[in-house]
């Protein structure tokens, strides 16, 4: 087998947010097909990045007091240990902002313009005239244009599923300001998606096997006929300000987050061939014989089939060798939900002491490779689990392992035990070339499946030969001796074929085994004669419905945060598109009923102490006597408006059930309440209070 040189990326998350379920499904799927490539002796890198850029960090950024530098290092470091206890093995986890990226962004905008798929154009677009800025779709809202529903974003309604532009809608107001927003003129740049050479190569490479064929025949669609030039040209630049690369020679003028977001993947490789010593021109050249394999979301295809290839070819930079889209995840059959508990974070899974493996070994037995969603059904997680990693595969060696110790000193047969396997059980032995090609094919349903089955016909063979037996028996010593060697060697051809989905696991397993980190080629031979293992200790326990139960707790929500808005919310796009990211992405309610305000526990709070926070310009720490509820240290953006001292023994109202919030100076827990005037023509902040008389910890209602 000759070694093939393999590139793979995962998308990048975006900045904002914190690691979900949802998101592991992409880098679990990823992670164990590189860690299979490896296993097979390939030169394999996996590469990946912090999108950056973009209206939302810089918004976000803003309104913590910090500078969007400081909120994506902080981003960076949560989703690198989200990514780490999940066991995601990155070969490179790095930044869109990064002088890389800008310089491949650069190259490329340059070479495009070159070819002449650069085009300067004049548009009309909203603009706040209080905040100063342009304001993309999603930060404009207004009545829909169709049903008059209140309250809907400015590129589609959530209420009837009518998409327009934002210039459409009646009465429209800026989300970040709410003024009323006026239309102004701007150049911007477009990449000519619309030319006859990008829509040639585009309907020619969507169809020469890069895709899924599902992925394909959308793109066909989102194409059309021949010469029906269904592409129209996509807008790659935005106005200042704005977090993001400026565009040489165009001052005030930025690259837009979704085109440096792929291009983040070249800047990571690049960063990682100065960590190696590789070459990224053999990578990347446009006649580069290395594998290019970028795993995705379906939500994203527009970007990754269509935009990505056509700016690579016509940058002169070579094209991917496939673009691997996966589905949503469902938990027990619906959307992730925050009031239910299933929008379940990475770190709420680890804090809970879950065992990350679980959800590897959950999600490897779902993933098929096609687009469909996949579903987290809780009860079968833990059923599945339970009777297939401890039940099955780690009974094998518990069931043999004292015996080997006790009896033998620990050492396994004296004899080669090849032959005896694969005569005792030759569909385990000889599984290697099918579950290889399973795991290929990203299927790793049906390579679970093979293995799942091959574990139960060394469990019916150690029922059948009941080793517990013979080791009563006079005079049976050998063949207790030869039913146990194989059952340990049985144990390791399936962590073998388990450890690129349980690669934690599997380390635990090779220590056991007394062995060199398992490989593919491994699988071929069965372990030496009189091979010394170690003792048996437990390698994973059983998981508990209840534990399951509390993770839903911890992430269930009683106050619905308004969501943070993802890069994917700037572009317009595809309608169907644009649903499912409406869909994925929940808006905040405009109206919420009675029940949902009893949600929200209001209380009284005495503020005992309140101290400027050393590096944040707009934030007090205050600390609030909520009477029987104790004492809460709550960071509160209202410094320009008080001086603490002034606070010092005020009563106040204080939002006691919100959800602690970890933030760069310590954990806020809970929120105090002021009024602002959202158009900024009244300045000022004003704390709420309460008349004397109030206690703190009084309910407010
Ligand atoms: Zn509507």
């Amino acid at each position: 087998m000759s070694v093939r040189k393999i590139l793979v990326t995962s998308a990048l998350p975006y900045a904002n947010g914190a690691i979900h379920l949802g998101h592991l499904v992409e880098y679990v799927q990823t992670d164990i097909w590189v860690r299979f490539q490896k296993m097979r002796g390939h030169e394999c890198w996996y590469v990946c990045a912090d999108d950056t850029h973009g209206t939302p960090i810089m918004l976000r950024a803003e309104q913590e007091g910090v500078t969007p530098e400081t909120l994506i290092a902080r981003m960076h470091g949560e989703h690198l240990r989200d990514f780490a206890g999940f066991h995601i093995a990155f070969d490179n986890y790095y930044t869109t902002h990064s002088p890389e990226t800008r310089f491949y962004s650069e190259d490329i905008f340059a070479k495009l313009t070159q070819a002449g798929l650069i085009e300067a154009r004049e548009i009309e677009q909203y603009y706040d005239p209080a905040k100063n800025m342009f304001l993309p779709d999603r930060y404009i809202k207004g009545e829909c244009p169709r049903c008059s529903a209140k309250d809907q974003y400015g590129d589609s309604c959530e209420a009837c599923g009518a998409a327009y532009a934002p210039t459409e809608l009646v009465n429209p107001y800026s989300a970040v300001s709410g003024a009323q927003p006026v239309l102004r003129a701007s150049t911007h740049f477009f990449f000519k998606l619309s030319d006859p050479r990008c829509q040639a190569f585009l309907r020619q490479w969507t169809r020469a096997g890069h895709l899924q064929e599902e992925a394909a025949n959308k793109l066909a669609e989102w194409l059309g006929e021949e010469g029906e030039n269904k592409l129209t040209d996509w807008d790659i630049s935005r106005d200042a300000p704005y977090f993001g690369f400026e565009i040489p020679g165009h001052p005030g003028k930025y690259f837009y987050v979704w085109l440096d977001a792929p291009i983040g993947y070249m800047g990571s490789f690049k960063n990682l061939c100065a960590q190696k010593g590789l070459d990224f021109e053999t990578w990347w050249r446009a006649d580069s014989q290395t594998e290019l394999y970028h795993f995705i979301g379906k939500d994203i295809l527009y970007f990754h089939a269509l935009f990505w290839p056509a700016m690579l070819r016509f940058a002169g930079y070579r094209t991917p060798t496939r673009v691997f889209a996966h589905g949503f995840l469902t938990v027990d059959g619906a959307k992730m939900s925050k009031s239910r508990g299933t929008f379940i974070t990475a770190a709420s899974y680890l804090a809970q002491g879950l065992d990350p493996e679980w959800l590897r070994y959950y999600f490897a037995a779902k993933l098929n490779g096609t687009l469909e969603d996949i579903d987290l059904n809780l009860d079968d997680f833990v059923a599945r689990v339970n009777s297939d990693l401890v039940g099955k595969y780690l009974n094998i060696a518990a069931r043999a392992a004292g015996f080997i110790a006790k009896r033998f000193a620990g050492r396994l047969l004296d004899e080669e035990m090849t032959a005896r396997l694969r005569t005792t059980l030759p569909a385990l032995f000889g599984a290697e070339i099918e579950i290889a090609t399973h795991y290929e094919n990203r299927d790793f349903a049906r390579a679970i499946r093979r293995i799942m089955a091959l574990a139960d016909d060394v469990n019916q063979y150690a029922d059948r030969e009941q080793p517990w037996k013979l080791a009563k028996e006079a005079g049976k010593e050998r063949e207790l001796h030869i039913v146990c060697s194989l059952l340990i060697n049985a144990f390791r051809l399936l962590t073998i074929y388990l450890k690129p989905v349980l690669p934690h696991l599997a380390r635990r397993a090779e220590a056991f085994l007394n062995v060199a980190p398992l490989t593919w080629k491994d699988a071929a031979h069965a372990l030496p004669p009189a091979h010394l293992i170690q003792p048996y200790e437990h390698l994973m326990r059983r998981i508990e419905r209840k534990e399951i139960d509390a993770l839903l707790a911890a992430n269930r929500e009683t106050l619905q945060a308004p969501p943070a808005p993802t890069r994917h919310g700037e572009h317009r796009q595809h309608a169907e598109n644009k649903r499912a990211e409406t869909a994925a992405r929940e808006a905040p309610t405009s109206t919420i009923g009675l029940e949902e305000f009893a949600k929200v526990d209001l209380r009284i709070a005495r503020i005992v102490e309140a101290s400027p926070v050393e590096g944040a310009d707009k934030l007090l720490r205050l600390v609030l006597d909520l009477g029987p509820l104790g004492r809460r240290q709550v960071f509160a953006g209202i410094k320009g408006a008080y001086d603490p001292a002034s606070l010092v023994g005020r009563l106040t109202v204080c939002v006691a059930n919100l959800a602690p919030r970890k933030m760069r100076f310590g954990v806020s827990e809970g929120m105090v309440l002021a009024a602002s005037d959202p158009t900024g023509e009244t300045p000022g902040l004003f704390l709420l209070a309460a008349d004397a008389g109030a206690q703190p910890g009084m309910i407010v209602k």
